[in-house]
């Protein structure tokens, strides 16, 4: 499994250059997945203009390019249309919008399949991100009528790129109150890890004065009472009795796996389930 931090350094590079704001949701939105079992990358962040435009000759013909001016770009009519938008139409000119993916659990590979359910709870992974990230504020490319963009994520503050273009940002109050929402989560999920600690650390003293309970089972009261009980009735080691006969002579326990009675087979086959002649084995070594 990766850890969270081999998870975030794979988007480090992607998430330079974003509005701060966009940065700290993103940061969230990584490690509110993560806990949820489902691991993002992000594939795209901050775009220069150029890098726009060459996304935006994708799909278009050097007519096309230079119809909106772009006639120093080459044109790349064979491959698939990837954008509407050419350099300063798109949000992540500005900084203010995220592509994500998913990332595989070799840590490498990343993947775009919409249902892929990796995390195995029934939920696509993709609509968990999407689900958190509009928790976080985020608008989804996926809910746009045309020319859906799945893996697109933004925050505009109700500003069209032409606005951005001149330079108009969104107002304090309006990232104020976006923090605010971010925060808020993030506290929360730190109070559920909190609680999530105090609970793992219970489970842990438990584990220990089990531990405890199984020491004291120490080898040497097992083979006090082993003895006593072999000489008792003896009879011939029953077939059930075998596994348990075999792990007694192998942690040596007896000598000799014939001759004991019917308790002392039931009981060394109890001790055999419960793990311990194993167990004693292995303390040994
Ligand atoms: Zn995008």
């Amino acid at each position: 499994m990766l850890t969270l931090d081999q998870v975030k350094l794979k988007s480090k590079a992607r998430i330079v250059g974003l509005q701060q704001v966009i940065e700290a949701a993103t940061v969230a939105l990584i490690e509110r997945c993560y806990a949820r079992g489902v691991n993002v990358v992000i594939t795209q962040g901050l775009r220069t203009y150029a890098e726009q435009d060459g996304l935006y000759a994708k799909g278009r013909t050097s007519q096309q390019l230079a119809a909106v001016g772009l006639s120093y770009v080459a044109a790349q009519p064979n491959e698939q249309v990837v954008t509407k938008a050419r350099g300063g139409y798109s949000n992540h000119n500005f900084g203010w919008a995220i592509d994500f993916a998913l990332l595989l659990p070799d840590g490498r590979s990343v993947s775009w399949d919409t249902l892929r359910d990796g995390d195995k709870d029934s939920l696509p992974d993709w609509s968990e991100v999407v689900e958190e990230a509009k928790k976080l504020g985020f608008e989804w490319g996926g809910d746009w009528r045309t020319f859906k963009d799945m893996p697109h994520l933004q925050m505009v503050f109700g500003l069209s790129t032409t606005q951005l273009r001149i330079g108009r940002e969104p107002s304090k109050a309006q990232i104020a109150a976006a923090y605010a929402v971010i925060d808020k989560l993030q506290e929360e999920a730190e109070e559920l890890s909190q609680a999530e600690k105090q609970e793992l650390a219970a489970l842990r003293s438990e584990v220990k004065e089990l531990a405890a309970v199984v020491s004291g089972l120490s080898k040497s009261k097992v083979t006090e009472r082993v003895s006593k009980l072999e000489d008792r009735a003896s009879i011939k080691a029953p077939e059930w009795a075998q596994p348990a006969v075999k792990a007694a002579v192998n942690a040596g326990l007896i000598d000799t796996p014939e001759g004991g009675s019917q308790d002392f087979y039931r009981i060394l086959t109890v001790l055999d389930r419960a793990g311990l002649l194993t167990t004693i084995h292995e303390g040994d070594k």
